[in-house]
């Protein structure tokens, strides 16, 4: 039995290595699928949905339309850009570092790449290293989400959001109006670079991105509410199970499960943007410029839980997921 359970086991992690290696192959793919999606769909949308929607407006609407649509597209490429290219933030594996840092950060040694751990950093088994404050890989982006991309992955997607609420709402009286009636005509070959078909699928790709997207940014929002990472919200959701079913049994709980990472969502959200009390204003999001993050991803501002702090640095808890 226990044989059987063994091999089991090694076929299970067989698997999940064979998975982690076509995500890490395939990312390039990935991002270039999304590229190729976003703006063709951005150009059809500026072409022939646009122009639609805002056909009876005074020229004054259209002018501000015009610049807020152009800022909303800007800010989504740019955060996209920058959540690809950003590096979310290697540990440090040279002796030189591990030696300055052994005197004041708390760590624990990767079984993994041999890096020495700072709280709240986890090994990626995509990529084979460990990140500081990771979060999970994201094939879309072809790296994970950590430290230094994490503020630039959440404003997309919540850009991307709104966007594609925008497309959705503007978008339906073009598709069925404009461009339903008139495919395949010359005058719509004479009037429009966009294919018929493209601008249909702008609109439906608003539609079905919009909501899978607006429900993993909603998701992520809430974690940054809560001052958790993905990684620990398993590990915080884990912790208060076993904390319920010794309490249901009778028992005393070896632990309570406490965040102290958590400040109230006001902080947490102040922390993870880098901006209100004393550092950047909060208007800095809305523009297409670096948001550098808070803190170097070693240490992390704790609150004072009195000893009872959950412990996020097991070997268990080192290997994150793919999202
Ligand atoms: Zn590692
Ligand atoms: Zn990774």
């Amino acid at each position: 039995m226990e044989k059987h359970a063994r091999r089991i086991h090694k076929v299970l992690r067989h698997c999940e290595d064979l998975s982690d290696r076509i995500v890490g192959r395939t990312g390039v793919l990935f991002v270039t699928f999304a590229v190729a999606l976003l703006i063709p769909c951005t150009f059809s949308f500026f072409e022939v949905i646009f122009p639609h929607a805002l056909a009876h407006s005074t020229p004054l609407t259209r002018r501000l339309a015009a610049v807020y649509c152009t800022w909303h597209a800007a800010v989504i490429f740019f955060n996209y850009y920058k959540a690809v290219t950003v590096s979310p933030g290697l540990v440090s594996v040279g002796e030189d570092e591990v030696a300055a840092d052994t005197a004041h950060r708390s760590h624990t040694k990767c079984s993994k790449c041999s890096a020495v751990k700072p709280e709240r950093a986890h090994h990626c088994r995509v990529c084979s290293r460990c990140i500081l404050k990771y979060d999970h890989h994201c094939p879309w982006i072809n790296q994970c989400v950590g430290l230094g991309n994490e503020r630039y992955f959440v404003l997309f997607m919540l850009y991307l959001s709104a966007a594609c609420l925008i497309v959705g709402v503007m978008g339906y009286g073009a598709v069925f109006d404009e461009v339903l009636p008139n495919r395949g005509s010359d005058e719509w070959t004479q009037r429009y670079y966009s294919p018929p078909f493209f601008a249909v699928l702008t609109w439906l790709l608003a539609l079905l991105i919009g909501s899978v997207v607006g429900v993993m940014a909603a998701w992520q929002l809430s974690l940054v509410f809560q001052g958790l990472t993905s990684v620990e919200y398993e590990d915080h959701r884990a912790y208060r199970k076993a904390v319920r079913r010794d309490r249901r049994n009778g028992l005393q709980p070896a632990y309570t499960a406490i965040n102290p990472y958590d400040f109230g969502w006001a902080k947490n959200l102040s922390l993870f943007f880098n901006i209100g009390g004393g550092r950047r204003h909060w208007t800095v999001l809305l523009l297409p410029i670096p948001h550098p993050p808070c803190g170097d991803g070693y240490t992390f501002a704790k609150r004072n839980t009195q000893g009872l702090q959950l412990h996020f640095d097991s070997e268990s808890e080192s290997e994150g997921d793919v999202v």
